[in-house]
């Protein structure tokens, strides 16, 4: 079987070099092109890349000469991880010269023909493709969303309950990694020994998000789910792992057992089709009153696992309890991958 190309747009980044891991040996897909700024443009990529990742850059992809973010690639579809705002222009080019975009990125989130695509929960909302190529004139090109790192922590804990008992009230906190912000983002006098109690437009990505994600597409058209979400996010001195505090407010009154059970028979598409990226379980429920923590926690499920706590009756609202996910892997790299996977089993990229 030929191997689908890839490029990669933002290569050089936090989640271009996640990505780069998450594709060497992959049995679909093989990186044939990397791109990043003109900052970058002509080096080879092992010549050029801040490399920060344990594992050694694997020698063809180390080989190949950065390219600009623009189309045409020698490739059948890009995995994108560029900032919003590079995201406007450069993935809807890539759409509109007929390459599918998978983005990591907020930009076109909330549009109303993308998907935003989490494939345990919403792997249907594919269907609004055509109605964007449609739409778009994007002939074979499309573009297609994962949610925000600390949305899809938070999702995969709540599918199951919003399916189950019907969520009426979420209330967070989080506490997210140093490496959300990219490689450049964060100043270390700023973070270390300290917290913030701010990250720049995160919280309305976190309020917003869950409703299209956990939403119904009609047709051509999404029904946002509605219940109310109020989110606080903090920065934290922890190199990688967003944690969150969640409460939950729910309609039916499920017992502790039943809540517990819903996040533990939680299973998706991915995981009746065998994707290559999709862990065995999307949620583990530990019963240990210390975890989950990021220095133990992280790599479950080879970082696709969404690992909670501390699950026990809110005084406030219904439940509450603690997830925890790695921002980088299940929150973007490992997410967008399993997107593409997603569309490449459905037949979208063929
Ligand atoms: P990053 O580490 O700052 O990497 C940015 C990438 O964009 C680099 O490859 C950089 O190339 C490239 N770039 C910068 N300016 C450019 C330009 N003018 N034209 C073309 N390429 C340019 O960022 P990141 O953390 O990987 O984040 C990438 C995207 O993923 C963002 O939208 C972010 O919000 C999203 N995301 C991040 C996380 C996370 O945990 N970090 C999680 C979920 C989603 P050079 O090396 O040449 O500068």
């Amino acid at each position: 079987m030929r191997k689908l190309r890839v490029g990669i747009l933002g290569a050089t980044g936090a989640v271009g070099q996640h990505m780069v891991i998450a594709l060497q040996r992959h049995p679909w897909f093989e990186i044939t092109e990397v791109a990043a700024s003109d900052r970058s443009v002509g080096f080879a990529y092992a010549e050029r890349v801040a490399w920060r990742m344990s594992e050694p850059i694997p020698e063809p992809v180390g080989r190949l000469r950065i390219k600009e973010c623009a189309p045409p690639l020698e490739c059948d579809f890009v995995l994108a991880a560029l900032s919003a705002e590079l995201a406007k222009n450069v993935e809807y080019e890539f759409a509109a010269a007929g390459c599918p975009v998978v983005s990591n990125s907020s930009y076109y989130r909330m549009h109303e023909r993308v998907p935003l695509v989490i494939p345990e929960i919403n792997a249907d909302h594919l269907r609004i493709l055509p109605h964007q190529q449609k739409a778009e004139s994007f002939g074979r090109g499309f573009i297609v969303t994962n949610p925000n790192c600390t949305t899809i922590g938070l999702c995969l804990p709540l599918a199951p309950l919003h399916r189950r008992f019907g969520l009426e009230k979420v209330f967070i906190t989080s506490m997210q990694a140093i490496s959300g912000a990219g490689y450049t983002g964060l100043h270390a006098l700023d973070i270390f020994d300290n917290v913030l109690p701010h990250i720049d437009g995160e919280e309305p990505k976190v309020v917003d998000e869950p409703k299209k994600i956990l939403g119904k597409l009609h047709g051509d058209a999404w029904v946002h789910e509605e219940f109310a979400v109020s989110a606080q996010c903090n920065r934290v001195p922890v190199e990688d792992g967003h944690t969150i505090c969640v409460s939950v407010g729910l309609r039916n009154k499920p017992s502790l057992e039943e809540v517990k059970a819903a996040m533990r028979e939680f299973r998706g598409l991915p995981q009746e089709v065998s994707l290559p990226t999709a862990p065995a379980y999307p949620v583990i429920v530990s019963d240990e009153n210390n975890r989950p923590q990021p220095r133990l926690d992280l790599r479950a499920g080879g970082g696709m696992t969404c690992v909670v706590g501390r699950l026990r009756p809110c005084e406030i609202l219904d439940y509450k309890f603690v997830t925890l996910s790695h921002n980088l892997i299940r929150g973007a790299a490992g997410a967008a991958l399993l997107n593409a996977e997603l569309l490449y089993q459905q037949g979208y990229l063929r």
